[in-house]
């Protein structure tokens, strides 16, 4: 609109159509910032490789600058939050307790009932047998080291069978294995059909205490026999141990005739005999707890879903300081049930306080983001099954995982974690935090260039002179000093502070008022400096290309001072460290060859229609560029004080 109200006025005024028409593309010219899209681009993709370093890699690039607003962060319990190394505990079979000895996957230890031994440990030893038959991961022994190959839950089974003198191959021969349903999230449980010694066939189903009981009408007894199942005994006796953090599985089994030979959903609906339960530790990761604390400071939530009980997630939530001590669980844990049962609005209020989501489905995900966007949250949500490709979509940045997770899962994610560890989404918030930072600095320090440059015209066109700088001239300023100055910032180190400060809000404009009053002020202090030494050098008596060219030079000159003062938008550039990023000094000498060179030689004298200029006005130019320096850094002083005075005040008082 400028460009055209200038060739308006040039018309209007009689000038010469050519010189009104130079004078409008001069100012669309100068009034864009051509150098933007590619040094946003560079930034963006310099924060790619940083966050690479520390184990996130981004699939999308504007991921980088999400990732630096992002208020809440909802991620998986298993292997993300806790270390996915799990031992079995504790076993509850045959209204007994038996206690598990020995860690980690050495297949050393012993089972021992825990006060009165019952008559019969048959209960026992089916229970571990089940974990053992319907199972599909496998144990190796590589160097000294135990290492699963497949679920890490179910290798802990393997283990605690093994401790219960169970062996593989012989279970192998006697019960070979004729079908499968695979475990999946949304159903809980997995089963496997198997050949006996006997005329009849055997179903082994394993999962969470719901989905089993759901699927038993007996249990086996202290006798070893089967008796008609009480079911709040044997959810007594998992929340119990679910309370201290143990993940609990349920195991049952059933024979059915010979000609039996296909597994489904729906012929897996009753009839099971509970044999008993199995408890497991799956330890917290300690840097994951160290990462929450870093992101509660930074004003970002963390959420735990999980697939997992509400009480094994409520309690690994308290071991890694997810949830205020004086909180009680009803208030913070919610279950997938009771989330089916709220409305929308309903569920906006709970994710307010809410800090688990146990017992969850892939659909839960999808409204759980949903609500928390409405509510103008930033998403970051994790997710690995197939099933959680929607939500991951939905999020405003979907995490997958690069060593559990599926391909579908990756597929949809913006971002991949190397090591599947919640710390690493908090150390890509913290990269995205100083790219945006950065990227913020380098467009405080750009506008005003722009501005500067389309007030030169703008004024010149309306007092009817001859252009101070030509439209040649302006590219010459906005490409090179955008990619030697500017992109400089992009180097420039996170500030201490950076994960101390609130997210930025995610409706806010990306400059607060006192940033465009900085532009504003910065392009009116080029402005004046390259119309006023312009004039000045004419009166001078030296030609209007020199002239010009001392313009062009009070801009390239001003930008690189004033480079300095953008290394931090709001401490001062001594505070900073003057020689603390060195590439804004190769810039700097850069950018001054560059400049002497198209003042000096006779190829670029003809390219821009610059001409030599003489050391005075070389040092006048300087001057001016060290005056906005020091003006910027007063304007800085002041505002600081400013902020400071305010809570200065309070702690008086
Ligand atoms: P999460 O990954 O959040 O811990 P999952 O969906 O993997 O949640 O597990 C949910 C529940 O399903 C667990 O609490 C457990 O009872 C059961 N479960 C987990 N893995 C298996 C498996 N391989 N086979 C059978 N049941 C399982
Ligand atoms: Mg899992």
């Amino acid at each position: 609109a400028l460009a055209a109200a200038t060739l308006a006025i040039g018309i209007v005024r009689g000038q010469p159509m050519m010189d009104s028409f130079m004078a409008a593309v001069a100012l669309a010219v100068g009034a864009i910032p051509e150098g933007l899209p590619a040094a946003v681009t560079i930034m963006l993709a310099i924060g790619v490789a940083r966050m690479a370093k520390r184990r996130a890699i981004i699939r999308r690039l504007p991921a980088v600058e999400t990732l630096g607003s992002t208020t809440v962060v909802c991620s998986d319990k298993t292997g993300t939050l806790t270390q996915n190394q799990m031992t079995v505990q504790e076993i509850h079979a045959g209204n007994t307790r038996y206690a598990v000895s020995g860690i980690g996957y050495a297949p050393e230890g012993s089972i021992d009932a825990v006060g009165v031994a019952p008559r019969s440990d048959r209960a026992m030893r089916w229970t571990a047998r089940a974990g053992m038959l319907c199972n599909e991961a496998t144990l190796r022994h590589i160097e000294d080291l135990w290492r699963v190959d497949g679920d890490p839950t179910e290798g802990a089974l393997i283990i605690s069978a093994g401790k219960a003198a169970c062996d593989r191959a012989s279970l192998n021969v006697q019960f070979p294995r004729v079908d499968m349903q695979p475990f999946e999230s949304a159903h809980q449980y997995m089963a496997t059909l198997h050949d006996t010694p006997t005329d009849e066939r055997l179903i082994v189903i394993k999962g969470s205490l719901e989905a089993i009981v759901s699927r038993c009408g007996h249990v086996l007894d202290e006798l070893g026999e089967s008796v008609p199942l009480d079911v709040s005994n044997v959810t007594h006796a998992a929340d119990e141990m679910a309370a201290t953090g143990l993940r609990v599985l349920a195991f049952a089994q059933k024979t059915v005739p010979m000609d039996f030979n296909a597994l489904s959903h729906e012929t897996i609906t009753d009839g099971f005999t509970l044999l008993g339960l199995q408890a497991m530790i799956d330890p917290p990761r300690e840097e994951a707890a160290h990462a929450i604390e870093i992101c509660r400071r930074a004003g970002i939530r963390v959420m735990m879903i999980t697939g997992d009980h509400a009480l094994t997630a409520g309690a690994i939530a308290r071991k890694l300081g997810m949830i205020e001590p004086t909180a009680v669980d009803a208030d913070v844990v919610v279950t997938g049930k009771a989330l089916d049962s709220m409305s929308d609005e309903e569920l906006r209020k709970a994710t307010e306080h809410a800090v688990v989501f146990a017992r969850v489905s892939p659909d839960n995900k999808y409204r759980l983001v949903e609500a928390l966007q409405s509510n103008g949250h930033v998403v970051a949500m994790t997710g690995d099954g197939v099933n959680d490709a929607p939500a991951l979509r939905r999020a405003d940045i979907g995490v997958a995982m690069a060593l559990g997770g599926t391909e579908v899962a990756r597929e949809a994610a913006d971002m991949m974690l190397t090591d599947d560890n919640f710390a690493s989404i908090e150390s890509a918030i913290e990269e995205g935090r100083g790219v945006f930072d950065n990227l913020k600095k380098f467009i405080v320090w750009t506008l005003p260039t722009n501005g500067g440059e389309g007030l030169v015209i703008f004024l010149a066109v309306l007092f009817g002179v001859a252009l101070p700088i030509l439209p040649v001239q302006i590219l010459w300023i906005n490409m090179t000093t955008a990619l030697l100055l500017g992109l400089m910032l992009a180097f420039e180190p996170k500030e201490a502070d950076i994960m101390l400060r609130a997210p930025h809000p995610p409706n806010s404009p990306i400059l607060d008022r006192a940033m465009v009053e900085r532009i504003l002020l910065v392009s009116v202090l080029l402005c004046a400096g390259a119309f006023g030494l312009y004039e000045w050098e004419l009166m001078l008596g030296v030609t209007e290309a020199q002239a010009r060219t001392t313009a062009v030079a009070v801009f390239v000159l001003g930008e690189a001072f004033y480079l300095l003062n953008c290394r931090s938008l709001s401490r001062s550039v001594f505070a900073v460290g003057l020689f603390s990023n060195p590439w804004i000094w190769v810039g700097i000498v850069l950018m001054l060859l560059l400049q002497i060179a198209f003042t000096h030689l006779p190829m670029m004298n003809t390219l821009f229609q610059s001409e030599p200029i003489s050391l005075g006005a070389w040092l006048r130019a300087t001057a001016c560029g060290a005056l906005i320096f020091v003006v910027v850094g007063l304007e800085k002083a002041w505002r600081g004080h400013r902020r400071q005075a305010p809570s200065r005040m309070s702690v008086a008082a």
